[in-house]
């Protein structure tokens, strides 16, 4: 391809969108002064200081100089707060078009846990997005049969289980997504393959496994709280055996009466595993929350809607959605005493010093890609954790998630120059982290016209960019 070829697609691709945010060259030394660096290891706040980027990485964060020359571009940013890109753990995509308001929102990552059977051609689709987050992907859904979710892969058998994993493993997606209704047997054998092929396999607690099983199987990360109170549960064996995949009110009902059962000591042994093997847990506060709601009109007339496609608008609809088909008020209203029951949870399992991630299972009814991590880090305070461990269940920890402490995670020279400037201090109260001034992704720079830009095209959208 020759240049003027290269600048045309370039050229449309920024089309497509809308508009050119401001961005920087990443060559160019960029160099922000008297900010407020929030080290979110330490909780420490350092004032006063500048942070030089260079080639989408921090060259340096020192104390701020007034007689130090001035070298590149400029940034004063008094009285702000400067914190890591922050992280949804827990998202699904559905239109290249939802990718900017990550970016607007100061989510410079994401973890998709709903991949493609085709993972280089889904990968080629995303780097193909102008305006985009990093994006950790999953492999398509693997569950039981028969299967949730159309485009699943389905495994009946071990031995379906082990090819399932080598396939996934050389399609090069990032790890194994599993869901509810993998037998017990083809779990354990999934499991032995994705230690052996080297590969994590993360997702929902198959219905027929025990929360404690999985994190000896070595089970990453559990979604969604699946199997924790039922776990804790004086009850667990008979209310597993009643389990049945697709029976969603029943679901609810033994979830309510495993809560009710609740043995403590139990409880925090099974916190001790998690802690011991690391399995790392994403409560999904947001998606519960939304589950609940979905029949108060209050709830469900976001002004967020605004950023959603006319499509996506419909399908939220719960009448629109086989799950919530034949809920009555009195479904919605055990849903929301198990969201309280959730954030309870989530609070004891922090105390317990078990790992959590931020993740709002994005693209579900009411969880709206990029506005919603700040919704679930209010919800993690909501349910005990302090503002200082919410902000590190979607920067640090993601980082140690993922193995990459090297480059993610804090503010520190050598790290990605993935950055958000806050106008407010996020440690005092959490819901600043949505007073955003300014995101730096991989150096390059969006101000507060340009972040408004990406929000604005997204309220002209049609969804017309479909990943599938
Ligand atoms: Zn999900």
């Amino acid at each position: 391809m020759n240049l003027r070829t290269l600048s045309f697609a370039l050229l449309f691709s920024l089309i497509a969108v809308g508009s050119l945010p401001a961005q920087s060259a990443s060559s160019e030394t960029t160099v922000i002064t008297h900010v407020t660096v929030v080290d979110v290891a330490t909780g420490t706040e350092l004032k006063d200081r500048t942070v030089a980027l260079q080639g989408g990485r921090i060259v340096s964060v020192s104390v701020s100089d007034s007689n130090a020359p001035a070298q590149g571009s400029v940034i004063d940013a008094h009285g702000g707060f400067l914190i890591p890109g922050l992280w949804d753990m827990h998202v699904h995509i559905q239109d290249l078009e939802d990718l900017p308001l990550y970016i607007a929102n100061g989510v410079t990552g994401v973890r998709l846990m709903f991949g493609s059977k085709h993972t280089p051609a889904l990968r080629a689709k995303l780097a193909s997005a102008p305006v985009a987050p990093e994006v950790i992907v999953g492999s398509a859904i693997v569950d039981g049969d028969p299967p949730v979710w159309e485009g699943s892969i389905v495994v009946k058998r071990p031995e379906d289980a082990r090819r399932t994993v080598d396939e996934i493993k050389a399609d090069g997606a990032d790890f194994v997504k599993i869901y509810n209704g993998i037998p017990r047997d083809a779990y354990f054998t999934l499991a032995d393959e994705a230690r052996k092929q080297n590969i994590p396999f993360a997702g929902h607690l198959p219905y027929k496994v025990r929360a404690s099983e999985a994190a000896d199987a070595g089970q990453r990360s559990i979604e969604h709280l699946d199997g924790i109170a039922v776990g804790c549960s004086k009850r667990e064996e008979s209310i597993i055996k009643e389990l049945q995949p697709l029976h969603y009110i029943e679901k609810m009902n033994l979830v309510a009466a495993a809560f009710n059962s609740v043995d403590a000591v139990k409880c925090q042994a099974l916190f001790a595993q998690f802690r011991d093997k690391g399995t790392w847990q994403v409560p999904t506060l947001t998606l519960h929350r939304a589950f609940g709601f979905l029949n108060d009109g209050h709830f469900t007339s976001d002004a967020r809607l605004a950023y959603m496609s006319g499509e996506v608008r419909h399908r939220w609809q719960p009448e629109n959605d086989f799950r919530f088909r034949r809920w009555r008020p009195a479904e919605f209203e055990l849903h929301r005493e198990l969201f309280s029951a959730d954030e309870k949870l989530t609070g004891v399992m922090y105390r317990a010093g078990v790992p959590l991630l931020a993740g709002t299972d994005a693209m579900n009814p009411f969880c709206f890609p990029g506005f919603s991590l700040h919704d679930e880090l209010g919800l993690l305070v909501d349910s005990g954790l302090t503002p200082l461990a919410a902000l590190q269940s979607a920067t640090l920890r993601p980082a140690e998630f993922l193995g990459r402490t090297e480059e993610l995670g804090v503010i520190a020279p050598g790290k990605r120059a993935d950055l958000v400037l806050l106008s407010a201090d996020p440690l005092a109260d959490i819901r600043n982290s949505k007073q955003i001034q300014a995101v730096w992704l991989q150096g390059k720079y969006f101000d507060r016209a340009a972040l408004d830009q990406l929000l604005n095209s997204a309220k002209r959208r049609f969804g017309k960019s479909k990943l599938r």
